[in-house]
C-alpha cells in the first residue's frame, strides 16, 4: 500500500497563536517578585543568579499524523528550573498559546511552591502549543504519545514527573504514563507510573487529586477568614475559569455557604445575583462546553465580570489577566489565585493600597502538587489511601503553610506575597548553604 503523500513544512505548519496575546512576561514578572523577595532575605547573589535561570530548557517540534491523513508539525517544551529539593515536578499544558517564556516562568512558580511547603520536589513545567478545542481525542492521543517519546529521555518517576495542567487531564496522563512505560525496560515498567502524576485511579491515581488544588483554594480562604474573623457563610464569589480548578473551588465553597454570583470561561461571563448552583452549572459545561447560556443567567462583558459585587474573586483561568484596569474596579477584598501568575504586580500594587488582600498562587493553587506528591508516595510504596486520608493530610499542610504565612506577613508587616516567596528562598537557601556548589 503506497503511503499518502505528506508534505513537513517548518515553524508555518505549527497550530496558531490565539489572534490577541498582548499578555506580559510571565516569567520576568516571577523572576522580579523572586528578585524582590531575596533583597528582603538576603540570599547571597550567587544562590539568585543559579535561581534565576532555568537548569534545562527541552524544546521539541514532532510531527503527528491528523485524521485526514495529513501530517502536522507541533512545539512542545519540558522546562527544568530547579531540583536542589527533588525531581522536577509540575504540569505539562496544551495551549495555542504556550511559548517557552510562559512555561519558564511557571517552571520556576513551581521550585518556590514545593519550597514552600517543604516537600521533596523541584520545579519544571511542561507544554505543547496545540488547541486541544480542535483535535479529536484519537488526534489529541498521538500528539500526547509522541510528544511523550520526544521528553521520555528527560522525565522519570526520580527525575522529572509531569501532571495535567490547563488543557490536558488525567486520561492525558494515561497516555503519557503508557508511552512511558513501553519505552522502559521490562524490569523498570511498575516504578515507571509513577512518571507522571494526576492519572485515573485505576492506573495508580490518587483519590483526591481531581478536586486537591479546589480544595486547597478552599483552605486557604477558610483559614483567612479564620484569622480574619470573618464569617464565610453569606459571602459571595467570583470565579473566572470553570475548568478543574475553578469548578471544584465553586463547589466546595457552595457548600461552606459561599455563593458564586459570576463566573466566566473562554466563551464569556454569565453572572445571576442569587448564585449559580456550581453542581448544575458542571452539568451545563459537560452538555454545551461552556457557562454561557446557562439558564436564567445575564451575560456580562469581561469588564463587568471584575466589577461584580463579590466578596472574593477567584482567578481560575490564564495568567495575567489582573491588569491596572481590573484592579481598580474588583469590588472583592479577597483575591485567591487559582490560575498561575493571574495578576501584574502593577495591579497588585493598586489592590493593596486599596485595601485588598491577594492571596498568591504559589500558596493557594499548591494543593494539587500536595496531592500529587501523595499520589508518587503512594506509587512508591505500592498502597492506595482512602479519600479522608488524603484529605486529612491536604488539609493539615494546607492550614500549617497559611499560617506560616500568616504570620509573618504580620510580623513584618509584608504582603502575603512576600512573605511566601521569603519562606520558599530561605528554604533553597539552606539547601544550597548545605551542599555548597559542586565542584
Ligand atoms: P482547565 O483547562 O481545566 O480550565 C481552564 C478554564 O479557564 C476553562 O474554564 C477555560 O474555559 C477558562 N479559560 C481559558 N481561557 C480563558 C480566557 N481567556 N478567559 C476566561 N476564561 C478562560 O485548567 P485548570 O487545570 O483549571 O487550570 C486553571 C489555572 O490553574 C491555570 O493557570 C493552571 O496553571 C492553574 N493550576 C492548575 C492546577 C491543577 O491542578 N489543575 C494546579 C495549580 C495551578
Amino acid at each position: 500500500m503506497i503511503e499518502k503523500q505528506v508534505t513537513l513544512t517548518t515553524s508555518a505548519s505549527h497550530e496558531p497563536s490565539s489572534p490577541s496575546v498582548a499578555k506580559g512576561n510571565l516569567g520576568a514578572i516571577v523572576t522580579a517578585q523572586v528578585e524582590k523577595a531575596a533583597n528582603f532575605i538576603g540570599l547571597p547573589s550567587s544562590i539568585s543568579s543559579i535561581l534565576s535561570h532555568p537548569q534545562h530548557i527541552v524544546m521539541v517540534n514532532f510531527p503527528v499524523r491528523m485524521d485526514n491523513g495529513d501530517m502536522r508539525l507541533f512545539q512542545g517544551y519540558r522546562v527544568q528550573h530547579n531540583n536542589i529539593l527533588g525531581p522536577y515536578k509540575g504540569g505539562i499544558r496544551y495551549h495555542q498559546d504556550v511559548h517557552l517564556e510562559e512555561v519558564m516562568g511557571l517552571a520556576s512558580a513551581m521550585t518556590w511552591k514545593s519550597a514552600l511547603h517543604d516537600i521533596p520536589y523541584g520545579g519544571g513545567k511542561g507544554g505543547v502549543k496545540v488547541n486541544p478545542l480542535l483535535h479529536s481525542q484519537a488526534e489529541l492521543e498521538r500528539i500526547t504519545r509522541r510528544f511523550t517519546f520526544e521528553i521520555s529521555s528527560h522525565i522519570g518517576p526520580e527525575t522529572d514527573i509531569p501532571a495535567p495542567d490547563v488543557g490536558t487531564s488525567a486520561q492525558t496522563m494515561a497516555w503519557m504514563m503508557d508511552t512511558y512505560q513501553k519505552l522502559a525496560m521490562p524490569k523498570d515498567r511498575n516504578s515507571a507510573r509513577g512518571v507522571v502524576t494526576g492519572k485515573p485511579i485505576e492506573l495508580g491515581g490518587s483519590y483526591g487529586r481531581d478536586a486537591a488544588t479546589g480544595q486547597g483554594v478552599v483552605h486557604c480562604i477558610s483559614e483567612w477568614a479564620r484569622r480574619e474573623q470573618i464569617p464565610l457563610t453569606g459571602k459571595k464569589v467570583s470565579i473566572q475559569g470553570f475548568g478543574n480548578v475553578g469548578s471544584h473551588t465553586a463547589r466546595i465553597l457552595h457548600k461552606l455557604g459561599v455563593s458564586m454570583v459570576a463566573v466566566g470561561d473562554y466563551k464569556g461571563y454569565i453572572y445571576q445575583q442569587n448564585g449559580i448552583d456550581p453542581h448544575l452549572l458542571l452539568e451545563h459545561v459537560k452538555r454545551t462546553g461552556s457557562v454561557i447560556d446557562y439558564p436564567s443567567s445575564k451575560v456580562i462583558t469581561r469588564e463587568e465580570f471584575f466589577a461584580v459585587d463579590c466578596d472574593i474573586l477567584v482567578p481560575a483561568a490564564l495568567e495575567l489577566e489582573i491588569g491596572e484596569k481590573e484592579a481598580q474596579s474588583i469590588k472583592a477584598r479577597l483575591i485567591v489565585e487559582g490560575a498561575n501568575g493571574p495578576t501584574f504586580p502593577e495591579a497588585e500594587e493598586i489592590l493593596i493600597s486599596r485595601g485588598v488582600t491577594v492571596l498568591p498562587d504559589i500558596m493557594a493553587n499548591s494543593g494539587g502538587v500536595m496531592v500529587s506528591y501523595f499520589e508518587w508516595l503512594q506509587n512508591m510504596r505500592s498502597e492506595y489511601w482512602d479519600l479522608e486520608e488524603v484529605e486529612a493530610r491536604l488539609e493539615k499542610i494546607m492550614k500549617r503553610t497559611f499560617n506560616r504565612v500568616y504570620d509573618r506577613m504580620k510580623a513584618q508587616n509584608i504582603s502575603p506575597r512576600l512573605s511566601v516567596y521569603a519562606t520558599a528562598l530561605e528554604r533553597i537557601q539552606k539547601a544550597y548553604t548545605l551542599t555548597g556548589i559542586w565542584p
